[in-house]
């Protein structure tokens, strides 16, 4: 009898579908985000059950991707074979070039088959990510004991270009193997930019092979404030790290396999402190010893200096005036060879060169800068910064990369080419789009995931100050109203910054990114008009169980029944 059983199941899977064929759906089993354009609820799942992936040759790394995520969802192979005999269901990933958007795809699901369609491999790679979703959240890793698939019809297609992430490596150091995982959790929200801050005052992070003391020497302090600027006193502990130039190759790589553009950061002229460690001659004034603010000096930099050696790695946080010289030509002839070195790593259009936060005293002072601005006839010092910007920008362009810049590159006059990200509010992003350059918008209000998140600051982490809640981020509308429909066109997205003075484990980045970012990937992704914060909060409180089945440490606060709470407006840094 029991046989006779097993071999009706048997025909049963095999003749006329599986048992879930008819299942009744609910709402509950499509909680997405970001939410896509359409999704239209259909009856019967489909069982992951001696399934293949067919799809052409150039999907294969889209193939092996979804391959490894359903096998260790369902426990059982599901391998990409091209050229396979189906023996149970089949997952067809196609390109279709009728879908709308670079980005946009179809997704599929009946009882019998899955087809996901792309116009673009990337499109194809979003319907996986999308498909992950419909999912049981603890099947992310550990396999559930019959996985099946809500069947469904979505089309979908991102509103904004570029859906960006960034993070501050300088100020505290995270090993490779968290970057990977952070481009993981971008991926699995669609974002398809990582801004990588890798120069700074207190460090420097990317290995250059023909100045090997910005590593030896620049990647590492020799102690850093403790608490809140100024601090109580130094940790006296020597602390840094840095990339090679073959993990750098490898992070792309992972990145450009998950449709993840990473656009490195070199900042200049400005927050220089530890390349001018490495090499002083890069300051106005070589022989000035480095400052650190209020007595906070580590006992070892001290040392140091008492010996001669006048520059050391920033240990304190803040702006400093021992900024690049932009007199001398020694300083350029670094900047450019430093690029060439960061170019062929980093497969991207753009570099961003920073260009934030340059006080404009040693410029003011130095005879090298005064002689600069004499000679090319420049109005000022902030003309000088401009000369510098635009400088760099004719180099990159030459080689075929744009500049980002910081909106403070508006001042003293806009490099031609150059795309510029709004963080001091949305006034640069505004400024920008009038003036017809490319803008990416990442106001400090919204988008600075370094701030608080909650108003009971007591009982919270440090952080640099500020209020961003969950609500907040999700609020924003990257369009500023005040620019008209022409003018909205040079706005590419948004992104988040993670400065991460204050934010020293990779725990804890999660925690100031965690549920923040995925509220952002829905304002990024959505058209404004369709979001809706109630209904964004129940799917997020389904997400967040992936969030727990894949161990992230997140911040717990919007899944918490308070009181009514009051509407935060802060905008303090
Ligand atoms: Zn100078």
């Amino acid at each position: 009898m029991k046989k006779l059983a097993v071999l009706l199941i048997a025909l049963a899977l095999t003749s006329c579908g599986n048992k879930y064929k008819d299942t009744k759906n609910t709402a509950s089993d499509y909680q997405i985000i970001p939410k896509p354009v359409s999704v239209t609820q259909k009856d019967g799942r489909f069982l992951v059950d001696k399934t293949i992936i067919m799809g052409d040759e150039a999907l294969r790394n889209e193939a092996e991707y979804l391959s490894q995520l359903l096998t260790i969802a369902s426990g059982k192979k599901v391998s990409y074979a091209p050229g396979g005999t189906r023996l149970g269901s089949v997952i067809h990933l196609g390109i279709d070039e009728s879908i709308e958007g670079e980005e946009g795809y179809t997704l599929k699901v009946t009882n019998k088959e899955i087809i996901i369609s792309g116009k673009t491999s990337k499109g194809v790679f979003y319907g996986i990510q999308t498909l992950r979703q419909l999912l049981p959240a603890n099947s992310e890793k550990q396999s559930v004991a019959e996985l099946t698939i809500p069947a469904v019809e979505i089309h979908d297609n991102p509103n904004y270009q570029y859906r960006g992430m960034h993070l501050d490596v300088a100020r505290h150091f995270f090993p490779a193997d968290f970057i990977k995982k952070y481009i993981d959790l971008l991926a699995m929200h669609k974002m398809n930019t990582f801004h990588w801050h890798l120069t700074e005052d207190q460090g420097w992070r990317i290995e250059i092979k023909k100045y090997p003391k910005l590593t030896e020497i620049g990647a590492y302090r020799n102690g850093t404030i403790v608490g809140h600027y100024p601090g109580t006193e130094n940790d006296n502990k020597k602390y840094g790290g840095f990339y090679t130039q073959d993990e750098i190759k490898e992070i792309v790589q992972y990145a450009a396999d998950r449709h993840i553009t990473v656009i490195p950061e070199i900042e200049l002229p400005g927050h220089s402190s530890a390349a001018i460690a490495a090499y002083p001659e890069l300051s106005c004034f070589p022989e000035e010893p480095t400052e650190v603010p209020n007595d906070m000096m580590s006992e070892k930099s001290k040392e140091l200096q008492e010996n001669g050696i006048n520059k050391v790695v920033q240990e304190s946080w803040g702006v400093y005036n021992d900024v690049y010289c932009a007199g001398k030509e020694e300083t350029f002839e670094f900047l450019q060879n430093v690029l060439d070195e960061v170019i062929p790593l980093f497969p991207s259009k753009y570099i961003h060169i920073g260009g934030d936060e340059c006080p404009k005293a040693n410029w003011e002072r130095c005879p090298n800068c005064q002689k600069r601005i004499n000679d090319e006839g420049l109005a000022d010092e902030h003309e000088l910064q401009s000369y510098f910007i635009q400088r760099i920008e004719k180099y990159l362009n030459a080689k075929g990369k744009r500049i980002i810049g910081w909106d403070e590159i508006l001042e003293g006059g806009l490099a031609p080419n150059a795309t510029v990200m709004s963080w001091r509010g949305e006034k640069g992003g505004i400024e920008s789009a009038k003036q017809q350059h490319d803008v990416i918008m990442t106001p400090n209000h919204s988008c600075y995931f370094d701030h608080y998140q909650d108003k009971d600051k007591e009982n919270e982490p440090l952080a640099i100050g500020g209020l961003t809640t969950v609500e907040d981020v999700y609020n924003y509308n990257p369009h500023p109203e005040e620019l008209s429909a022409e003018e909205s066109k040079y706005i590419l997205g948004a992104q988040a910054n993670v400065w991460t003075e204050y934010i020293g484990t990779t725990d804890y980045v999660e925690y100031m990114i965690l549920p923040r970012m995925t509220a952002l990937s829905e304002v990024v992704w959505v058209a404004n008009d369709t979001k809706n914060w109630d209904d964004f909060k129940s799917r997020l409180s389904a997400f967040k169980d992936r969030y727990d089945a894949l161990g992230l440490n997140y911040a717990k606060h919007v899944f918490e029944d308070k009181p009514t709470e009051e509407k935060s407006t802060s905008t303090e840094e």
